[in-house]
């Protein structure tokens, strides 16, 4: 576990409107929870398939639906078909 991490664990702990104050200044969804154990998390690389890196569960980082293999599969209207790379403008 890093610094930074148990940095955003503390924020989030003690002021969760500092933590959102951080994120849209930073630009954006940099930081998300984790819908599982509700850690924060940094998103790094261009993927949206995340992984937590507290508990492991597996997340789509636009809907933050449990990921599945077929999530980003172009018939799966459930899922978000065709966006494992892709960057939503509208939440
Ligand atoms: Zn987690
Ligand atoms: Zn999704």
């Amino acid at each position: 576990m890093n610094i930074i991490f148990k940095f955003f664990i503390y924020i989030y702990k003690y002021d969760r409107n500092l933590l959102f104050e951080i994120n849209r200044k930073i630009g954006g969804n940099k930081f998300k929870q984790c819908p599982n154990c509700y850690v924060i998390i940094e998103k790094n690389e261009g993927c949206n398939h995340m992984t937590c890196i507290n508990c492991q569960h597996e997340f789509c980082w636009l809907c933050l639906k449990k990921y599945s293999e077929d999530h980003y599969a172009l018939y799966n209207l459930m899922g978000c078909p065709g966006m494992e790379f892709g960057i939503k403008i509208n939440n």
